[in-house]
């Protein structure tokens, strides 16, 4: 059972999520608890970062940012001490939770588990710090990158043999951000494939590598709320008989467009950018390229807290590149439409530009999976553009079997 930093807010919540993991406890369950920070704090410590060091050394954000889960962790056993059973609290390395040594974006390699496993069979509830582990390789503390907590709890269920319940401040996954389509529509279920491409392209109600996990180790996840007890949202495999034309449409407002121009058009350029890129562990999205009078402009999105990973690996190919320039554009922002029926529905990118441009939304860049379509627009326009889409698509309707 994993609740995120706004089901372990302060105190009441803290003592609300102790009640339904006891609850469960006494409903005869063996149960893992893994909590998040307590509200905004993970903000709060990576902003005191800034104000202490420019570029803070990224060993010590993690030994940081770790710190907020370990908090949430250790008060969430007392108050389930409290009510009378006995709880163990780890943090993601006493729990064997082992990763790379990617510090700020670590992946699990390997959940070792022994203590929570132990702390089980002796019938007490066991929590386990989210959002961290530890590399073998340098035996320092690592975190998983924003949202992780949603990685560490389907890694544990796929390590247990566990059920998985993500409990969150939404009571489930909805055809848009409910802050900002108040009509969107809670989701009985949805497919792994699309909620990869929904967490992907901005949907953080679920941490795009805990999907990954999730689909790779064949967890079902239960996306539901800390707050009542209605049944949320099912991540699982997709039935290929039930594939909505559209099921979804998110945002995300966390983009920075990189433009270089003047780089020379020949085999080579771009697999010589995109591997330095890579090598800074940049995830790069939305790539053009255009080549003018011999002259080659291209243009990528990248998340803004990889910005400064970019700035520095662009820097080091210009020995290789001469001289070129670097634009960088922060008033940008992506709305996707996310289907698994658009695969074999033409139709669905032409109404998606003309609603955008009956909004009067110029596009700046488009990219596409097979059940994707993504534009990148104004960052002020998104959620404008996501109301329209969402009423265009008649999302707020249950889709109807063709
Ligand atoms: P937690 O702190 O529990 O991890 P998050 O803030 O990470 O929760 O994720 C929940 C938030 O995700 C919601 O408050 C909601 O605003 C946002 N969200 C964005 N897109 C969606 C969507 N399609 N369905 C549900 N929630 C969404
Ligand atoms: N506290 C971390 C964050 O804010 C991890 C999480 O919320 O899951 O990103
Ligand atoms: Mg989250």
């Amino acid at each position: 059972m994993k609740f995120g930093g706004s089901s372990v807010a302060d105190p009441d919540k803290i003592r609300n999520v102790a009640r339904r993991l006891v609850d469960a406890k006494q409903r005869g369950l063996r149960v893992v608890g893994t909590v998040s920070a307590m509200g905004k704090t993970t903000d709060g410590l990576i902003d005191l970062a800034h104000q202490v060091s420019p570029t803070p050394n990224v060993r010590e954000f993690d030994m940081l940012l770790s710190t907020g889960e370990r908090i949430a962790c250790a008060l969430v056993a007392m108050a389930i001490h409290d009510l009378g059973q006995e709880a163990v609290s780890f943090t993601g390395s006493q729990a064997g939770i082992i990763t790379d040594a990617v510090h700020m974006k670590a992946k699990i390699r390997e959940i070792r588990g022994d203590r929570v496993k132990a702390a089980l069979d002796e019938g007490k509830i066991a929590l386990v710090a989210g959002f961290q582990g530890f590399s073998r390789d340098t035996m320092d503390v690592t975190t998983l990158g924003r949202g992780g907590t949603d990685a560490t709890a389907v890694a544990l269920a796929a390590a247990l043999g566990a059920a998985c319940e993500i409990y969150s401040d939404v009571p489930g996954v909805f055809t848009a951000d409910p802050r900002i389509v108040p009509n969107a529509r809670k989701l009985p279920t949805i497919s792994y494939e699309e909620m990869l491409e929904m967490s992907a392209s901005g949907a953080k109600v679920l941490m795009l590598r805990s999907v990954e996990l999730a689909r790779n180790h064949g967890v079902r996840i239960h996306a539901r709320s800390t707050f009542s007890d209605e049944e949320g949202t099912w991540v699982q495999e997709g039935d290929p008989m039930e594939q909505p034309i559209v099921s979804a449409v998110t945002h995300s407002e966390n983009d920075v467009v990189f433009t270089l121009s003047g780089i020379p058009d020949r085999p080579g350029v771009a697999a010589l950018i995109f591997d330095t890129v890579a090598s800074a562990q940049v995830n790069v999205d939305t790539i053009i390229q255009n080549v003018v009078h011999g002259q080659a402009e291209m243009s990528f999105s990248v998340p803004l807290e990889d910005v400064p990973a970019t700035r520095s690996a662009l820097d080091g190919t210009k020995g290789d590149l001469g001289e070129f320039t670097i634009e960088e554009n922060h008033e940008l922002g992506k709305v996707s439409l996310i289907g698994a029926g658009m695969r074999s529905h033409p139709g669905v990118a032409a109404k998606m530009f003309r609603t955008l441009a009956d909004s009067e939304i110029n596009l700046e860049m488009i990219s596409t999976s097979p059940i994707k379509i993504s534009c990148m627009i104004a960052r002020t326009e998104i959620p404008k553009a996501v109301r329209n889409l969402h009423d265009a698509f008649e999302l707020e309707n249950e889709p109807v079997a063709e």
